[in-house]
């Protein structure tokens, strides 16, 4: 305890369906795993839905997948850093690329490794993480076609992941036109038009002409069947598979409001309770070093009322004795700190 569960058939399930689904309007599928480390198991499952692509963002993810094993093309979803070039191209088959100083630095290190590495360079369409701006992409393009390490294998955006912005019609046509004029103008293949995330879900649906897009990189969709960004249930898909299960390590009928002279807590705020008598005030063994205690739903009746670093404390209803196990739902955000924590343990089921 803490212990996370993670069903692997409703992550493949949702999988399937989701690479079927897009792959009514030509885009392919590429699974970001992040969220889970880039588990070997999650990923050998994702496989067996023919899905063949799986992206990480770290690469001591991808050389670890490797190390079990797992038989896949492997994309790095964060940039390369210059200190990381001979790591990615030994272990990424694809990155993701907005710095021409970074792509030199894979071409040589492709060429000392008898490789040649994929790039894909990220267009900034409004969104502004990472991404090359669209006026300086042609000269980026010109610099990249001589390097005999790399090969220029697609471009692709990124989008409601830093400044929450919306795929549209209209950004989405600007990568698909871009992907189009490159083409053209320098007379190359571009094999990968990667126009997302799981944030478009919702373009993919309502675009009648999804242009030369025929990728998408989907995460959260995948393992929470939800698009994002409104955080809505897909159709078909599971949002269940993780629970994240916790201990009762105390169970008393307390006040409500802290009584004393009120400073600051654990984490330097001034912290403002509403009184409202006498409570099951239950603690659960984990904290905020564990997981984002603000992502994390109990599935009894009962409500989060706060956290500090390993006590987690809620106002119950109902009396709950100590050793009781309670199950939460938890997002995104409470899933990436489970998985990085080597203090909760991981169950398959
Ligand atoms: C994390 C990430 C994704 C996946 O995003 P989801 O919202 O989880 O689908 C795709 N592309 C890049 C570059 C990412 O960093």
């Amino acid at each position: 305890m803490p212990k996370l569960e993670i069903d692997i058939n409703k992550i493949k399930h949702n999988a399937k369906t989701l690479k079927e689904l897009f792959a009514k309007k030509g885009i392919s599928v590429t699974a970001v795993i992040k969220g889970v480390t880039g588990s070997h198991e999650v990923a050998n499952a994702i496989l067996k839905c023919g899905i063949s692509t799986i992206a990480v963002s770290l690469v001591q993810n991808i050389k670890k997948m490797k190390e079990f094993g797992v038989k896949a093309e492997f994309l790095l979803t964060r940039l390369p850093a210059h200190t990381e070039v001979a790591e990615v191209v030994k272990y990424a088959d694809i990155s993701l690329n907005s710095e021409i100083s970074t792509i030199k630095l894979l071409s040589e290190h492709s060429l000392k490794q008898g490789k040649r590495h994929k790039v894909v360079l990220m267009l900034e369409l409004g969104d502004l993480r990472e991404g090359i701006l669209p006026d300086d992409i042609d000269l980026i393009v010109e610099q990249i076609i001589p390097l005999k390490g790399v090969e220029l294998y697609g471009i692709g955006a990124n989008l409601a992941c830093f400044g929450g912005i919306k795929p549209t019609e209209k950004n989405m046509a600007e990568l698909s036109e871009t992907a189009d004029r490159i083409q053209g103008k320098y007379n190359i293949k571009l094999q990968m038009i990667s126009g997302g995330n799981s944030a478009n879900y919702k373009w993919f649906l309502s675009a009648e002409n999804t242009g030369k897009i025929n990728n998408l990189r989907i995460g959260e969709a995948i393992l929470f069947g939800r698009e994002t960004l409104h955080r809505n249930k897909i159709p078909k898909l599971y949002i269940d598979a993780f629970t994240l299960i916790g201990e009762v390590i105390e169970s008393k009928i307390k006040p409500s409001l802290p009584y004393g002279e009120i400073c600051q807590n654990a984490f330097g705020d001034t912290p403002d309770f509403a009184d409202i008598g006498n409570i099951n005030r239950i603690i659960i063994g984990i904290g905020e070093q564990d997981v984002d205690t603000k992502a994390i739903t109990p599935r009894i009746n009962a409500k989060v009322i706060g956290a500090s670093s390993d006590h987690l404390i809620l106002h119950s209803e109902k009396h709950i004795e100590v050793g009781s196990e309670i199950a939460f739902d938890i997002n995104y955000s409470a899933l990436l700190r489970l998985s990085t924590s080597p203090y909760v343990k991981k169950v398959f089921v």
